[in-house]
């Protein structure tokens, strides 16, 4: 199973990009960690969202490959980078 992150919308299966293969790319499902966690003002009173679950959604494509993205939650302060 290979995992992939990425931010765009674009989706295209990493396994037939190796390959030099097309195919359509069909959402299996979508599963979340449910991790607690809480929201916070740091000292410059800049608001701090840094969800731990990360979004994962598998696929499958028409020549067989199964895959998974990960999203990563973004903070309004630190965007991805936390
Ligand atoms: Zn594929
Ligand atoms: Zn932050």
């Amino acid at each position: 199973m290979l995992t992939i992150k990425v931010w765009e919308n674009d989706m295209k299966c990493p396994g037939c990009i190796k390959e030099g293969k097309r195919s359509k790319v069909f959402e299996l499902g979508t599963y979340e960690t449910l991790m607690g966690w809480q929201t916070y003002y740091d000292e410059d009173g800049k608001f701090h969202s840094h969800n731990p679950n990360d979004r994962s959604t598998q696929y499958r494509c028409t020549n067989g490959h199964m895959f998974r993205q990960t999203r990563r939650a973004i903070c309004p302060t630190c965007g991805s980078d936390w």
